[in-house]
């Protein structure tokens, strides 16, 4: 029997669900309906695009080994469509450190280096880092990377043309949201990230809507510098001489002008590296679904939601390890 699926929404969520969807079912067809361009909505498009296994404490993430598993094939198959299509490499580096800004985190990055040295290498001290910084201390993380999520996704979409010939559409919404209850022999997945939260059907999920807000600056050292995270983030870009840096940060009241934001977090974010402050501040803003705290860490929120109907959200600001697992 053939089954359509509409898939709402084409961020990670979305292309991720649609991948799965048609490598596990020959004759399924499947429609993701998207106000946006693919790469140009909701928080995917925003991402500062960093993968690594841990937590912001430095723990292993519920299936994170498994997550950066599950992550490689798609990353392979954006690449391969990627290439084919003349665009370029979505890996901006995978040179990332986790430093120890403070006391505190000394025992965080210790305990990285100890407990899993596949993921992390052992503590290096100040003065053996190899770039300018006022950390104590840190360590590399062996299996990360950093990702221009835009590309990513091009690719992943371009990918699902290619491998399934006339099985999958990209269209723009029509009519309501959310739409009825799809007739018998149509399913629909409900991806649309924070907008989700709009509408009473979604407003009871286990998740709080959290503001992030990055900033590009020119680059002082090397090119590509390395990717540095203590809560902030210092992170290349897809685009030479810039960095991205962001902390986590929120402004949930009333957001300050860029250029207090500015200010804020160069004097946030420098100390992991010096980097000049920014004359004319570039900001992007997104709004993440950040699930609700269990015992096992803020997991994805995945399942049904009425008869045919399914939601797939709360990927929080681990969007890239999380989105892949099936
Ligand atoms: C500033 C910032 C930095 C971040 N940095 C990182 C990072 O470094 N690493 C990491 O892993 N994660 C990061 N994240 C988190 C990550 O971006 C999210 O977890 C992830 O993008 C969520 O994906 P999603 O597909 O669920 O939602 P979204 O990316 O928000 O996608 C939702 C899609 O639904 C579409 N849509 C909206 N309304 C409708 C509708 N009515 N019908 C159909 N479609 C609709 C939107 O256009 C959008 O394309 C960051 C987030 C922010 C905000």
């Amino acid at each position: 029997m053939s089954l359509h699926v509409t898939v709402h929404g084409a961020g990670l969520a979305g292309l991720s669900a649609a991948y799965h969807l048609l490598r596990l079912s020959p004759s399924l067809t499947v429609s993701l309906v998207d106000p946006s361009p693919v790469g140009c909505g909701g928080a995917s498009a925003v991402a500062a695009g960093l993968v690594h296994p841990f937590s912001p404490k430095g723990k292993m993430s519920h299936r994170g080994e498994e997550c950066l598993a599950a992550l490689q094939p798609l990353l392979a198959a954006s690449e391969a469509a990627r290439k084919r299509e003349g665009l370029p490499e979505c890996t901006v580096t995978r040179v990332v450190y986790r430093l120890a800004l403070e006391e505190k985190h000394v025992a965080q990055v210790s305990s990285m280096a100890a407990a899993h040295p596949a993921h992390a290498s052992p503590l290096i001290e100040r003065a053996d880092l190899p770039f300018p910084t006022e950390a104590l201390c840190g360590v590399q993380l062996l299996t990360a990377r950093v990702i221009d999520v835009p590309l990513y996704l091009l690719g992943l979409y371009s990918h699902l043309r290619f491998a399934h010939p006339g099985r999958v559409e990209l269209a723009e919404p029509a009519g309501t949201f959310p739409p009825p209850p799809p007739p018998e022999g149509e399913v629909a997945v409900y991806a649309a990230g924070a907008d989700l939260f709009d509408h009473e059907r979604f407003s009871d999920l286990p998740a709080s809507l959290v503001r992030g807000r990055s900033l590009l600056v020119p680059a002082a050292g090397p090119d590509p510098p390395p990717g540095l995270i203590c809560g902030k983030y210092v992170l290349p870009t897809s685009s030479p001489g810039t960095l991205l840096v962001g902390s986590t940060h929120e402004y949930s009241a009333s957001p300050p002008p860029p250029s207090e934001l500015a200010d804020h977090l160069h004097a946030a974010c420098s100390p992991l590296s010096p980097f000049p402050p920014p004359a004319s501040p570039t900001i992007t803003e997104g709004t993440r679904v950040n699930p609700a705290r269990t015992s096992l860490g803020r997991l994805p929120i995945l399942g049904p939601i009425g008869a045919r109907e399914f939601v797939f959200t709360g990927l929080g600001g681990r969007g890239v390890l999380g989105h892949a697992l099936n």
